[in-house]
C-alpha cells in the first residue's frame, strides 16, 4: 500500500511530536510509531527538565551552558549547547502554555530541583534547574504533546515498523515499514522523513531503557549512507534497582538522597567534594564501581545503597510517589525505611545520527546536509551532550531540537516536490521478508541476542581495555556471521514477534560493532569512556568527534570531525 506525505516522522517520542506540533498546521504529516504513540519511552522518565528559570535561586542560561560544556568533557558543540540552554526557558513556558501540569512553589511559579553536574556560577555550588511533575515528567509532557497533535489532525500510525529509507540519487523520498497487526508492507513516499527513533540501550544487557529501544532509526540512517557520530559514549546511569536495571531516577538524589558503601560511608563525600552526590553520571557510576572493586560492595557484592529514608513523608509524597513504588515492585524494598540496592545501568545514547542544530543529518565534517533527511532527539547527535549528558538536558535536548527540525523541514517541503519512487518497493520489502520467514535457520534469535547483550555489557560498559574491547569485536562479529543463518519460527503475520525482534537484532549488531569499533579507535577516557590503559584525558589527539560510515564491502569507515568550541576552553573536569 502507498501513501504520500509532505512529511512523515518516525518516532512519537518527545522529539516526534514537538516536530509534529510545529509542522501541523496546513502541512500533511503522518508520525510513524512501532509501539502505541504514547508508549514511547519518552513517558518514562521521571526527574525533569532543565531550564534556567530562576524560580527557586539565581540561575541564567550561560551557567547552565557552562554546566552543558562541561559535564560533556568538552565534547559538546557549543555552538548547539548556546542554542539549547537560551532555548530552554521557552521551551518549558511553552509546554506550560499547552497544560503540563509542573509542581508548584508556593507562590505559583514552576517548581525545580537540583540534578546532577547543574551548578550556580560556574561551578560553586548545586543549583535547582529541573522543572519536573513529580517522578513523572515524562509521561505529563508526552500526553500533553499527543493532544496537541490530535488536535492539529497529525496522521498516526501506531504500530508500524519502519523498515527502510528510500533514497533516490542521494535524497531522501519516504520510507517502507511494516505494519504489526497485518504483516502488510506500506510505502511512504514523502517529501522529507525526521527520524525520532530514540536509543539503543537494549544493545545491554542491564538497561534503564524501554523494549523499544533498540536503535532501529541510527542503524537504518547508517545503512543508508547516513554516518553515525560518537557511537562509544554510552551513559550508564548510577542508580538502576540491582540486578534489574529499573531506573530510580537521579531526582531521588535531587531531593537529599544519598549514596552509601558497605561501610556506611556516604563515599561521594570523598570523589566530588564539592557537589557530592550530585556528581555527572559517568563519574558517580565509575565511582561506585571502584567501592565494589575496593571490596565496599553491600555484603562483597557489586552494588551500594541509596539511601532516601531521611527524606521524609512530605518529600516523598510529593515529589518521589513512583520510584518509591518502583523500589517497592521491583526491588522489594520499602525505601520510606530501607535503602535501595543499586548498581549501574545503561541508560542513553549521547552519539547518533550525525546531525546540525536545525535537524539535517549531516554527511561529513563539512556538515554537508542529507538532502530530505532529518534526525532528533536521542537517536540523533547534535552534539549537546559530548563525552556525558547531564540529567534533565534530554528531554530539554528533544523539544528544542524537534523543534527547530520541525521549522527546517516546513521550508525544505515548501521548496521540493514529491519525488517519482520506483512502484515495487513493496514487493521488493515483502520478498525479503519472506525470505526470511522461509529459510530454515540453524540459528536462534535468542542466544544470539543474549551472547550480544552479554559481550557488551562486560567488554563495552564502565570501564573498558584494549584487550577486552578487541574481544568484543570479534564476538560481535561472529554474531553477525551467525546472524545470517538465522530462521524465524513463527510463520504468522499478525503481530509476529519473533520477526520484529529479529529485524531489531540485525540492527542492534550494527550498532554495537560501531560502538566497539569508535571505543577501540579513542584511546584516552573522557566522559562515559573511560579507558584503563589509558586512564588521562588526551586533546591533543582525541579533541574530536568520532564519525562512522557503513561500507557495503569493507570494514566500516572511521573519521573525525571537529568540536565546536566558542566559549569554554577545555579545562580539567573537577566537582
Ligand atoms: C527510565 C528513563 C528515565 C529518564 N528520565 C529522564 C529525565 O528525567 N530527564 C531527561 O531529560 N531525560 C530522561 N531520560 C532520557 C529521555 O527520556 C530520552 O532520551 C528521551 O525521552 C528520548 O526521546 P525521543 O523522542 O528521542 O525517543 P523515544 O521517546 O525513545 O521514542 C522513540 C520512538 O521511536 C519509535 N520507533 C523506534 N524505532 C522505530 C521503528 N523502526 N519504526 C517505527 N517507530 C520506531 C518508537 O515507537 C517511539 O515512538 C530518561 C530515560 C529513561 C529510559
Amino acid at each position: 500500500m502507498e501513501h504520500q506525505y509532505d512529511v512523515v516522522i518516525v518516532g512519537a517520542g518527545l522529539s516526534g511530536l514537538r516536530a509534529a506540533i510545529e509542522l501541523g498546521e496546513g502541512t500533511r504529516v503522518a508520525v510513524l510509531s512501532k509501539v502505541f504513540a504514547t508508549r514511547s519511552h519518552s513517558g518514562a522518565a521521571q526527574g525533569g527538565i532543565g531550564a534556567a528559570l530562576g524560580n527557586e535561586e539565581e540561575d541564567n542560561w550561560e551557567w547552565h551552558m557552562f554546566d552543558t560544556v562541561k559535564g560533556s568533557d568538552y565534547l559538546g558543540d557549543q555552538d548547539a549547547i548556546a542554542i539549547m540552554c537560551q532555548d530552554a526557558p521557552k521551551i518549558v513556558y511553552e509546554l506550560e502554555h499547552m497544560g503540563v501540569p509542573f509542581n508548584r512553589t508556593p507562590e505559583g511559579r514552576i517548581a525545580q530541583r537540583a540534578f546532577g553536574g547543574h551548578t550556580s556560577n560556574f561551578g560553586k555550588a548545586a543549583v535547582k534547574r529541573a522543572c519536573y511533575a513529580a517522578d513523572r515528567t515524562g509521561r505529563v509532557i508526552l500526553d500533553t504533546l499527543w493532544e496537541k497533535c490530535l488536535q492539529r489532525h497529525v496522521q498516526f500510525f501506531d504500530e508500524f515498523q519502519m523498515l527502510s529509507l528510500i533514497v533516490k540519487d542521494g535524497r531522501c523520498c519516504g520510507l517502507t515499514a511494516y505494519e504489526l497487526a497485518t504483516g502488510k508492507i506500506h510505502v511512504f513516499n514523502s517529501k522529507a522523513v525526521l527520524l525520532a527513533t530514540g536509543g539503543a540501550g537494549k544493545v545491554f544487557k542491564t538497561t534503564s531503557n524501554a523494549m523499544a529501544s533498540t536503535g532501529d532509526g541510527m542503524a537504518i540512517a547508517y545503512r543508508a549512507g547516513a554516518p553515525l557520530e560518537d557511537m562509544e559514549f554510552i551513559q550508564f546511569h548510577p542508580t538502576g534497582i540491582y540486578k534489574l536495571g529499573i531506573l530510580i531516577s537521579e531526582a531521588a538524589r535531587g531531593e537529599g538522597g544519598i549514596l552509601l558503601n558497605s561501610e556506611g560511608e556516604r563515599f561521594m563525600e570523598r570523589y566530588a567534594p564539592t557537589i557530592k552526590d550530585l556528581a555527572p553520571r559517568d563519574m558517580v557510576s565509575r565511582c561506585i564501581l571502584k567501592e565494589v572493586r575496593a571490596g565496599r560492595g553491600i555484603g562483597g557484592k557489586d552494588y551500594v545503597h541509596l539511601d532516601l529514608t531521611h527524606l521524609g513523608a512530605e518529600v516523598i509524597g510529593q515529589k518521589l510517589v513512583e520510584i518509591i513504588e518502583f523500589a517497592k515492585t521491583y526491588g522489594g524494598v520499602d525505601a520510606r525505611k530501607e535503602p535501595i540496592p543499586v548498581q549501574p545501568t545503561c541508560h542513553y545514547m549521547m552519539g547518533g545520527i550525525a546531525a546540525d542544530a536545525a535537524g539535517h543529518v549531516v554527511l561529513d565534517d563539512k556538515k554537508t546536509p542529507f538532502p530530505g533527511l532529518y534526525a532528533a532527539g536521542e537517536c540523533a547527535c547534535v552534539s549537546v551532550h559530548g563525552a556525558n549528558r547531564l540529567g534533565c538536558n534530554s528531554l530539554l535536548d528533544t523539544l528544542v531540537f524537534g523543534r527547530r527540525s520541525g521549522i527546517e523541514i516546513r521550508k525544505f517541503i515548501h521548496a521540493h516536490g514529491l519525488c517519482t519512487i520506483p512502484d515495487d518497493l513493496e514487493d521488493l520489502e515483502a520478498a525479503k521478508i519472506r525470505y526470511l520467514m522461509e529459510k530454515d535457520g540453524t540459528e536462534k534469535l535468542g542466544p544470539i541476542l543474549q551472547e550480544m547483550q552479554t559481550v557488551m555489557m562486560n567488554n563495552v560498559s564502565v570501564f573498558r581495555h584494549k584487550e577486552t574491547l578487541d574481544e568484543a569485536l570479534q564476538a560481535i562479529r561472529a554474531l553477525k556471521e551467525r546472524f545470517h543463518d538465522i530462521g524465524v519460527h513463527d510463520k504468522g503475520s499478525c503481530f509476529n514477534r519473533e520477526l520484529l525482534d529479529v529485524l531489531e537484532l540485525r540492527h542492534m549488531l550494527d550498532l554495537a560493532e560501531v560502538m566497539t569499533l569508535g571505543a577501540l579507535h579513542r584511546e584516552e577516557s573522557r566522559g562515559a569512556h573511560s579507558r584503563e590503559d589509558f586512564p588521562e584525558r588526551d586533546d591533543q589527539r582525541f579533541l574530536a568527534h568520532t564519525m562512522v560510515r557503513y561500507e557495503e564491502q569493507a570494514e566500516p569507515l572511521l573519521f573525525t570531525k571537529p568540536v565546536n568550541i566558542t566559549r569554554f576552553e577545555p579545562k580539567e573536569r573537577k566537582y
